[in-house]
């Protein structure tokens, strides 16, 4: 029977796969904080392996728009800024998962971009607030097609950022301080993660601003390119 609801309810949020004519159903977006040495030193906050924990925020799933789009530069900041991501896309459910079995958990991998309002996440995190208003914007998680590559871990890969050509961001995914393994099974600590479960795995050094006009692109290795282009503030 048909829930009768007040409204139509939003659709799910999805994202095409590789070779397919099926979708990929997202449930939720996590997104891993400094997970590149030389993106926390240029935040100011560097990272001792030895004595920390990786740390995550979540973007509410209404958030994501798929590669190509053109986006609003949104209201409220004045440094709309680029972050070039790997996305892990986990295809079955588990909790607690050690990092020798994440690999099973694993359906694929796309290209991501965490656009962030750098100056309101600033402000968040030097008052000790949540990071939402910098973070969970509008149309600010951007991902590719998912290709699939179920039981791949990926260990290195060039990962690469531009602006209207310029290359604004590059380095290695063998770079991250905690690798895919390790931050499958420590948020599986934390999470029961589910099939449809993206993770945007962190940012390398080089991130900046961006201004309505402005084309971005960015590639992993072995995955794929991202691309999307900035128009004008509502
Ligand atoms: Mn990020």
């Amino acid at each position: 029977m048909t829930t009768n609801y007040l409204w139509t309810p939003p659709a799910v949020q999805s994202l095409p796969v590789r070779g397919s004519d099926q979708r990929l159903p997202i449930h939720r977006l996590f997104f891993v904080g400094r997970n590149y040495h030389a993106h926390a030193v240029e935040m100011g906050r560097p990272v001792d392996k030895s004595v920390e924990r990786p740390f995550y925020f979540t973007k509410a799933p209404s958030t994501l728009v798929e590669s190509g789009a053109t986006v609003a530069y949104p209201p409220e900041t004045q440094n709309y800024h680029f972050e070039m991501e790997l996305v892990v896309a986990i295809g079955k459910a588990g909790f607690r998962i050690a990092a020798e079995h994440a690999h099973e958990y694993i359906y694929g991998y796309a290209c991501g971009l965490d656009m962030t309002r750098r100056d309101l996440q600033l402000v968040a995190r030097d008052k000790g607030r949540p990071w939402d208003l910098g973070k969970d914007v509008e149309q600010s998680s951007v991902a590719s097609e998912i290709v699939p590559m179920a039981g791949t871990v990926i260990d290195s890969g060039a990962i690469e950022l531009s602006v209207n050509g310029a290359v604004k961001q590059r380095s290695d995914v063998d770079k991250l301080i905690w690798n895919i393994r390790e931050i499958i099974a420590d948020l599986s600590l934390f999470y029961h993660l589910q099939p449809g479960d993206l993770i945007y795995t962190g940012t390398p050094e080089g991130v900046g601003a961006v201004v309505p006009g402005d084309k971005i692109t960015g590639s992993v290795a072995g995955v794929g390119s991202v691309a999307l282009t900035v128009g004008a503030a509502e």
